[in-house]
């Protein structure tokens, strides 16, 4: 049992101390984990094709985690990565800084939606733009296909309001494309456990019926996470409803 997907404070809306997720996944009889932060960039520039950095915290992440491995290193193996939005325009400058900055995997949250009026947006916001939708699936194939992200966060992110039978056609394509790039896709305990619009039930229905790769991550934003086995239950019986297998990733090394 892994999990790649844990944030920390540093994002700004997570709780709790990096030991304290580390304690609550070794109790919960994880053997290896990943912390996963949310890329630490200035949000108002970084979609426009400036890559910022917020260097202090992402400084700061990088030598706690580390610290800790080595602390905890006879208990738990313990990776250092990133959850990573895909902006064409900054990805070789992000790859380079995050390199360089130690981080070992990144894997995909394509959080970001553009708007038709040329703006952006959180992807989880409600919306009936096809053509944002449209976007937000190019994107995140285009992120695929450079090989370096180990797997594709919550896929089902984007909340499309309009035409069900769209969304179900396009997102049939998406899976069928997907697939055919081995890409591994995650079922996400937060969206699973708040009852979000992700997990979609058309979606994993669709996944299932392509045979996709599933792995499922926690999108742990606060220790107690890791201890509420019971939830992780009721998601691999809800996948086994759907005749869906899993299986723990395969980080890709920066
Ligand atoms: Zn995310
Ligand atoms: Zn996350």
């Amino acid at each position: 049992m892994i999990n790649l997907h844990t944030h920390t404070v540093r994002c700004g809306h997570a709780r709790g101390t990096d030991r304290e997720y580390i304690e609550a996944a070794i109790a919960a009889g994880y053997k290896e984990i990943g912390f996963s932060d949310h890329s630490f960039l200035n949000l108002q520039q970084y979609p426009a094709g400036i890559f910022r950095p917020d260097e202090e915290n992402a400084k700061d992440y990088v030598q706690s985690i580390r610290a800790l491995r080595e602390e905890y290193k006879d208990r738990i193996t313990i990776h250092l990565g990133m959850e990573m939005e895909y902006v064409a325009k900054c990805y070789d400058e992000m790859l380079a800084y995050y390199k360089d900055l130690g981080i070992e995997y990144f894997i995909l949250g394509q959080h970001i939606a553009y708007t038709d009026e040329g703006g952006y947006t959180y992807a989880g916001m409600p919306s009936e733009s096809l053509k944002s939708m449209d976007r937000y699936i190019d994107d995140c194939l285009e992120a695929m296909s450079r090989g370096v992200f180990t797997y594709l966060a919550h896929p089902d992110l984007f909340k499309y309001m309009g035409d069900r039978n769209i969304y179900r056609e396009r997102m049939a394509a998406f899976i069928e494309k997907l697939v055919a790039e081995n890409v591994q896709l995650e079922y996400n305990r937060l969206g699973f456990y708040e009852h979000r619009n992700y997990p979609d039930p058309v979606f994993w229905e669709l996944v299932s019926e392509a045979h996709a790769d599933v792995c499922v991550a926690l999108d742990a934003h606060s220790p107690d996470v890791y201890t509420d086995t019971e939830t992780v239950k009721r998601m691999h019986e809800s996948l086994e409803e759907l005749g869906l297998r899993h299986r723990d990733p395969t980080i890709i090394r920066l």
